[in-house]
């Protein structure tokens, strides 16, 4: 098949080379030069732009930052949709607004293209391996001819509901995230102020009640888990700011629904300070700093 891939980052880039690698013909654009050149490098043709992308595609995915930036590739300056011939599916897996997702959906299904938002959970690990879990909104039709495409990429493959579904699961699972990413680092800086081992004390964890993904997989110490940010410098993975976009979607759909999240609150405002003080562009593990002794 042939599919533009918009977004060639930490998640885009290993998504985009797994479907090369299952033998679609993938044309990738990004607006950072490197990022197309690691895809060059794995033998991905680059597009010189975005409409270049999409010409002659049969299918589109785009996995850009936040909802501003979706909104405004397809609807704002480049009307990339006017571009996009009738009958692509489109298949977004940022992680943006569920009401965002449900714009674009609108004006794709009025010129005859069919727009489903699929975010993903699974960290770079899952994109690399190809083991992400997707969440997609959109008709049942709609996910059945996504799906060839997402289990190049994925694992686990569910159906949310309607548009924008897949988006407002994916807030409550990376809200969970968040909080539990905080938990985990005041759990292990409590126990390494008291002189115990980070890893000794992080399997004790993981195998009692408080186990949990971090702890599985994504320890936020340095030198528990060997290819975790944590150990590389807090560089790669899922960033601060992305992490606290994620909360502050949370924040304003708790605030429309009127759901009591007081944690997930808490969570953003951590970040957001965590942020400030210089550690957006770190994995969001980085928050650990926050909580531990310093000296
Ligand atoms: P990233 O910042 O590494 O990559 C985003 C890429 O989009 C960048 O290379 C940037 O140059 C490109 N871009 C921005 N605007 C563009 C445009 N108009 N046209 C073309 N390219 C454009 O981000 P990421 O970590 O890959 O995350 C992407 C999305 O996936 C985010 O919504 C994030 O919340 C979500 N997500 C990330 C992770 C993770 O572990 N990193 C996990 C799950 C979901």
């Amino acid at each position: 098949m042939q599919i533009a891939f918009i977004g060639l980052g930490n998640m885009g880039g290993p998504m985009a080379i797994n479907l090369h690698k299952a033998g679609h013909s993938v044309k990738a654009f990004d607006l950072s030069q490197d990022a197309l050149a690691k895809v060059k490098a794995e033998g991905l043709q680059v597009a010189a732009s975005a409409q270049d992308a999409v010409q002659g595609a049969e299918a589109i995915v785009t996995m850009l930052p936040a909802s501003q930036h979706v909104e405004g590739l397809f609807l704002g300056n480049g009307n990339l949709l006017a571009s996009i011939a009738k009958g692509t599916l489109v298949i977004d897996s940022s992680t943006i607004a569920a009401a965002t997702s449900q714009k674009v959906a609108k004006a794709a299904e009025a010129a005859g293209i069919d727009f489903i938002d699929a975010p993903v959970s699974g960290g770079t690990g899952g994109a690399i391996a190809g083991t992400l879990t997707f969440m997609v909104g959109g008709s049942t039709a709609q996910l059945e001819r996504a799906r060839p495409l997402l289990e190049k990429m994925g694992a686990n493959i569910f159906h949310a509901g309607s548009v924008g579904a897949g988006q407002t699961a994916k807030i409550c699972n990376n809200m969970l995230l968040g909080i539990l990413m905080v938990g985990t680092s005041e759990a292990i800086a409590l126990g390494v102020a008291n002189g115990l081992d980070p890893k000794v004390l992080s399997e004790i964890m993981r195998r009692s009640s408080g186990g949990n993904w971090a702890l599985e997989k994504y320890n936020p110490f340095p030198g528990v888990h060997e290819n975790a940010p944590a150990s590389k410098g807090y560089a790669g993975g899922f960033g601060t700011d992305l992490m606290l976009k994620d909360l502050g979607l949370s924040q304003e759909n708790a605030i429309a629904t009127k759901a009591s999240t007081p944690l997930g609150g808490m969570a953003r405002a951590i970040y957001a300070a965590h942020s400030i003080a210089g550690h957006g562009g770190e994995d969001f593990s980085s928050v650990i700093k926050m909580v531990q002794k310093k000296g």
